[in-house]
């Protein structure tokens, strides 16, 4: 693994929590981007070299919204970035932690992503993420 490539924050209504990372970095979010897939709408701010992903849930069956009536707003996932996505995910297998996919699949902000189970790291949900090129 390279670096955290970004931290993963729910959010119960995304305009709202734009305007508070506004505030908080003193810049607006350089994109949003619905992933139908995951039933979630994004925005992604830069923090000097940092990156935060704030995400609302768009149907009431995701996992953002599930998250969400469980805890609350708040950290959701940490993402690591990765050279080779495939690779990372058989070697991690092996050492025992829990794919919650079996296959990469396209995340937000041009990426390949697959999530490891909190129950295997410490409860933390870990995103593993490769540039789509
Ligand atoms: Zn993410």
């Amino acid at each position: 693994m390279e670096k955290i490539e970004h931290i993963g924050i729910a959010v119960k209504n995304l305009s709202n929590a734009n305007k508070v990372y506004e505030k908080l970095f003193g810049i607006p979010p350089y994109k949003e981007e619905a992933v139908e897939s995951e039933g979630v709408i994004t925005s992604f701010f830069k923090a000097g070299p940092n990156k935060i992903e704030l995400l609302e849930a768009r149907k009431p069956d995701s996992p953002i919204a599930r998250f969400i009536e469980k805890r609350g707003e708040g950290v959701h996932h940490i993402a690591f970035a990765v050279k080779d996505i495939r690779t990372e995910m058989k070697r991690l297998e092996k050492e025992g932690f829990t794919l919650l996919n079996a296959e990469p699949k396209a995340g937000a902000d041009n990426k390949w992503v697959a999530f490891l189970h909190p129950k295997t790291t410490t409860g933390v949900l870990i995103e593993l993420c490769q540039d789509r090129g």
